[in-house]
Parts: structure tokens; C-alpha cells; sequence
């Protein structure tokens, strides 16, 4: 394990408890001030430690890579460097920010340069996402799904214990946390209707998802083996999915998710390595009946990430409608990526692959408001007086992840987005 992990270590930077950004953590991001442009950062505590700064003082120059990566517009190029860099680069920054080093701590000039308050910051889409898979990767969520619109008796389709079923999705409309997102419209039907009507969607919904991003392409007929896997796996975000269930219920049939998924989706602005999240590995759900080979894997390749979902109403107060964890996941991330390549499909630096909802085993871990009201029939009652079936206008939905052991909390900060009318 990195010496970056070390619970430990203490850093001159201020960290207060219950901070998701401790020195064990060091996820990284893209961000503006109304001073700068774009350029990389890490979160630490309160603050953000910026990357090109450091790199233009000659902190980096053990390590090397392009320094120019840090001041590009995205992460991809910096991340592309590969995990021998990233790495050294996340030592080196646990290193200047340690509280027994004084290269930066006692340098006031650069220190009042290199670290900008979070809330002074916007935090900016960190990568370019050339492509876009979600999975359906949690048993309870699709389960929870069968019996709604299949059959309870037989609510799990024959082959979804075979295989880590999942979609190509959109990658043109992920956007960061904080961007609103107006209200789609587009047909549905209800069911005593004999044709489709056209309008906004009455049933929109989020869906509690982690995504990872990868760090290292592999070319069209190449394939990676669970082995191999976390190799190209760079880190990972909170995703929200947003989905119109009333667009999905009509559009679906016989290809999956289009019009209900694709007007937008949310991810957190900060990337936790796959380092970051070494101390927190937990086994995979047991998989019976026995995966096919290439879908077999060693150690313990889930993660202790704890979720939450609150939905806060117009200036009213939020309530915490969802609680569970991405350690539910029936198939992991390497069995995902193994998959998703077998047949040889290339895969490119930055893009996102997502869990699919992560639903718990109880009510009250469920991911999604379809799952949540189930299909409407169980109302959540709000903290004002009014109820939710599922997300209405000028609603913001906030998702945050944290691990924690050993005294520390590895934290993922917030995916955020707010609700507008439809145009
Ligand atoms: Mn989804």
C-alpha cells in the first residue's frame, strides 16, 4: 500500500473532522477562480492545492511528465501519463503537504499562491469523456425492477447472474455537479391510452450510481483480463443517472434506455485513485451459479464506499431519502471491464463506466424514487408538509460517498443538481 495512506499522517493544512478531503485522500480535479483559468488541483481539507503552481515552482521535477499536462483544460492528458506518474505525483503532493516538510508549508509566497479556498473555486468537468457505458450491476436494484414490471416469481432475467449486463449510454450530456438540469419532455403512454402524448416528463428520477474512469487505453481487438484490470482503472465519481421512468417505459422496447437517460446525467468533480481506496476493499457478494472463466477473479475487488441521496425542496429542507453502499455490487469493476473487452472493444483514456443504481437489501437503501415510492404507490413525506413520488421542479438532488476506517474518511465530496422546468 502507497505510504500516502499511511492513517497517520497529518498535514499543515487545516482538515477538520468529518473532512472527505484528508492527506490519505488527494483526489484529483479541474478548476477556475474568477483570477485563473482551468488548470488540475487536489482537494485537501477546506482548500484545493493548485497542481500547475506547484509544477510551474519546481516541485514536480523528480517526476516525469509533461508539467504542461497540469494547465490543460482537462485531466485526460495528465492521466494518460499513466498510473507510474499519477502516483508519484499524489506521493510528492502527500509529501509538500505533510505536516514535518517545510518546502511549501514555510514558503508564504507560494503557499498563498498554490492554495485557493473550495469556495472560491468552481470546479470544472475534470475529464473529457469519449465514451459512456452503464451497467446493472446491482442484484437488489434489478430484482426491485423485475418485480415491478416482470415477474416477481422470476424477477431476474436468465442472464443476469452470467454476465454484468449494461448499455452504451451518452457521454456528451455528463456534466459536473452543481449544473442544473431542465426537465425533459418527449413521449410517453399511458396504459389506458391508445396513443402517445407528448410533453414534459411526469415521472423524472435519479439513480444513485459510482462510476470509474479509465487511465489507459487498450486498441480494437485487445482485450483485459480481471487480472488486469484495476490497472487501467484510474479512480472513480459519484454519478447520478438521471431518468425520465415515463419516457423509458414507452421508448424502450425492444433496444433499452434513449430519450429517458440521455438528456443529462451528473458526476462529482473529484476523482478518488483507485489508491486512495486500497485501505477499503471488501469481497465481492457471493456469485452463484459459478462465472464463465474469463469472468473469474482474485482478492477482494469491491469497495466500503457508504451513499447517501437527500432530495432538497426550494428553499425547504432537505431529508435523506436513500442509504446504502457501492459494496453491494453484485459484479465488480474488474468483471466489468473484463467483459466489456472480451469480444475486443477498445477502450480510451477518460472514459466513464457506471455501476448501474446501487440498491441495498432494505427500503431504505433502495436507489432510485422508482424503487424508493415503488412506482409511486408509497409516497416520502418531506420535512415541509409535501410528499415525493418522484423528483418535482426546483428539486436539488445531492448524493455524497465516504469510506471510513482506522480514524479516517476517504470522502468523495458532492454530486449536485437542481431540477428546472422543462423548456
Ligand atoms: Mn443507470
Amino acid at each position: 500500500m502507497s505510504r500516502a495512506n499511511n492513517p497517520n499522517l497529518k498535514s499543515w493544512v487545516e482538515v477538520k473532522p468529518g473532512s472527505d478531503f484528508p492527506i490519505q485522500n488527494l483526489p484529483f480535479g479541474m478548476f477556475m477562480t474568477s483570477q485563473m483559468t482551468s488548470r488540475a488541483g487536489v482537494a485537501i481539507g477546506e482548500y484545493i492545492l493548485d497542481l500547475a503552481v506547484i509544477a510551474e515552482a519546481g516541485l514536480f521535477d523528480g517526476i516525469k511528465f509533461d508539467k504542461k499536462d497540469l494547465s490543460r483544460p482537462l485531466l485526460n492528458w495528465f492521466i494518460g501519463s499513466g498510473k507510474k506518474v499519477t502516483t508519484a505525483v499524489r506521493e510528492r503532493v502527500s509529501d509538500l503537504l505533510n505536516a514535518d516538510n517545510d518546502e511549501l508549508r514555510d514558503n508564504a509566497e507560494l503557499k498563498a499562491k498554490a492554495l485557493v479556498k473550495q469556495s472560491e473555486a468552481q470546479m470544472l468537468m475534470p475529464v473529457r469523456i469519449p465514451n459512456y457505458t452503464d451497467f446493472y450491476s446491482s442484484k437488489e436494484h434489478a430484482t426491485n425492477v423485475g418485480i415491478m414490471f416482470r415477474d416477481p416469481a422470476n424477477a431476474l432475467l436468465p442472464n443476469w447472474k452470467h454476465l454484468p449486463v449494461g448499455y452504451h449510454g451518452r457521454a456528451s450530456s455528463i456534466v459536473v455537479s452543481g449544473t442544473p438540469i431542465h426537465r425533459p419532455k418527449g413521449q410517453t403512454k399511458a396504459d389506458d391510452a391508445t396513443a402517445p402524448s407528448f410533453g414534459p416528463s411526469k415521472l423524472l428520477d435519479f439513480e444513485l450510481e459510482m462510476a470509474f474512469i479509465t487511465g489507459k487505453d487498450i486498441e480494437l481487438g485487445e482485450s483485459i483480463s480481471t487480472a488486469k484490470a484495476e490497472d487501467y482503472i484510474f479512480g472513480m465519481v459519484l454519478f447520478n443517472d438521471w431518468s425520465a421512468r415515463d419516457i423509458q417505459k414507452w421508448e424502450y422496447v425492444p433496444l433499452g434506455p434513449f430519450l429517458a437517460k440521455n438528456f443529462g446525467s451528473t458526476i462529482s468533480p473529484w476523482i478518488v485513485t483507485l489508491e486512495a481506496l486500497e485501505p477499503f476493499r471488501v469481497e465481492t457478494p457471493m456469485q452463484e451459479p459459478e462465472v464463465l472463466p474469463y469472468l473469474k477473479f482474485e482478492g477482494k475487488k469491491n469497495f466500503d464506499i457508504n451513499l447517501e441521496v437527500e432530495i432538497i425542496p426550494k428553499n425547504g429542507k432537505g431529508k435523506v431519502v436513500s442509504r446504502s453502499n457501492f459494496k453491494y455490487m453484485y459484479w465488480n469493476m474488474a468483471q466489468q471491464l473484463a467483459h466489456h473487452t472480451v469480444n475486443g472493444c477498445n477502450i480510451c483514456v477518460g472514459d466513464l463506466y457506471a455501476s448501474g443504481t446501487i440498491s441495498g437489501p432494505t427500503p431504505d437503501s433502495y436507489g432510485s424514487m422508482l424503487e424508493i415510492s415503488w412506482q409511486g404507490k408509497k409516497p416520502i413525506q418531506m420535512p415541509d408538509g409535501t410528499e415525493r413520488k418522484f423528483i418535482l421542479d426546483n428539486d436539488t438532488v445531492t448524493m455524497r460517498g465516504w469510506c471510513e476506517k482506522d480514524g479516517v474518511r476517504i470522502g468523495f465530496g458532492e454530486c449536485s443538481g437542481k431540477i428546472l422546468p422543462a423548456i
